[in-house]
């Protein structure tokens, strides 16, 4: 499939987990990727990777929180490819603790790192994209945007990017730009597995437990997060737009 051929991608958080794995889809159906995470050489690692595999990728370091990074790696990017036509904004942190005990810091860095990070990487990317009128936005919320104890900054977070997700979509529809959001349940990654070490699980362990709980009777890979993410940068999805989609085995 090439329904990426001749455009270019970032996605952000893409050195691991769920965001390296859209990177490699994305790449793997013509895309130009550029991996964007807080280290530049974990990020050139999945670029490496894609281009081993004969796709098209840079490794960018970003702290997508820092206004003055995020203007500079877009503009880096358009410069560099010359245009800018599919944003994931995927990176984001844990930092679990009930209500009662959640440290201020804790619950400012989760909405500055999941939610405030895509209000700028937005910013930065729609000049672009208004300029060409043509883009696909799709951000990461998630399941626990519902409610999920121990989480309340995450989830607060969360559902923020829905809003957020939808009211872009109102404001970026004229220019031919759509926005979306996909909200993942629980997906195989080190966020997950940091998870199950807070609470005394191993991996296996605390996925054998969630499993139970879901209807498809197994946990989410990133792979099965990525394709859903490139069917909403896609064309396949040109009339969607304001969405979120909740891809997670079936849990009500
Ligand atoms: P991972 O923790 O595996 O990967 C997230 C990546 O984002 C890491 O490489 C991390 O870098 C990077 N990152 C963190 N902060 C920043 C920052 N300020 N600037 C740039 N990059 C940053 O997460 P997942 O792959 O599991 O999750 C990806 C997205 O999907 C997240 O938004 C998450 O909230 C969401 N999600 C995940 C679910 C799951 O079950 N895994 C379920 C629902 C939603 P570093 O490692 O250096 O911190």
């Amino acid at each position: 499939m090439t329904r990426f051929a001749d455009r270019i991608a970032v996605v952000t958080g893409g050195a691991q987990g769920i965001g390296a794995a859209t990177a490699r889809r994305l790449a793997a159906e013509g895309a130009t990727v550029a991996v964007v995470d807080l280290d530049a050489a974990r990020s050139q690692v999945v670029a490496d990777e894609i281009t081993a595999a004969g796709g098209r990728a840079v490794g960018l370091g970003c702290d997508v929180t820092d206004p003055d990074a995020v203007a500079a790696t877009t503009d880096r990017v358009v410069r560099t490819y010359g245009g800018l036509h599919v944003l994931v904004n995927n990176a984001g942190i844990t930092r679990d603790n009930l209500m009662f005990k959640m440290p201020l810091p804790e619950w400012q860095a989760v909405l500055t790192t999941n939610l405030t990070s895509i209000f700028l990487c937005c910013q930065a990317a729609q000049q672009h994209m208004v300029g060409a009128r043509y883009g696909r936005i799709v951000n990461l919320s998630s399941r626990s945007a519902l409610g999920n104890r121990g989480q309340a900054n995450y989830a607060a977070a969360k559902a923020g990017v829905q809003g957020l997700t939808a009211t872009l979509a109102l404001e970026l529809g004229p220019f031919g730009i759509t926005v979306n959001a996909v909200a993942p349940g629980y997906v195989a990654t080190a966020m997950t597995a940091a998870t199950a070490e807070r609470v005394g699980a191993s991996p296996e362990e605390h996925q054998r437990r969630v499993a139970e709980q879901t209807p498809l009777r197994r946990v989410g890979q990133p792979a099965e997060i990525a394709s859903v993410i490139a069917f909403l940068a896609s064309d396949d999805a040109s009339y969607v737009s304001g969405q979120t989609l909740y891809v997670n085995g079936g849990a009500r």
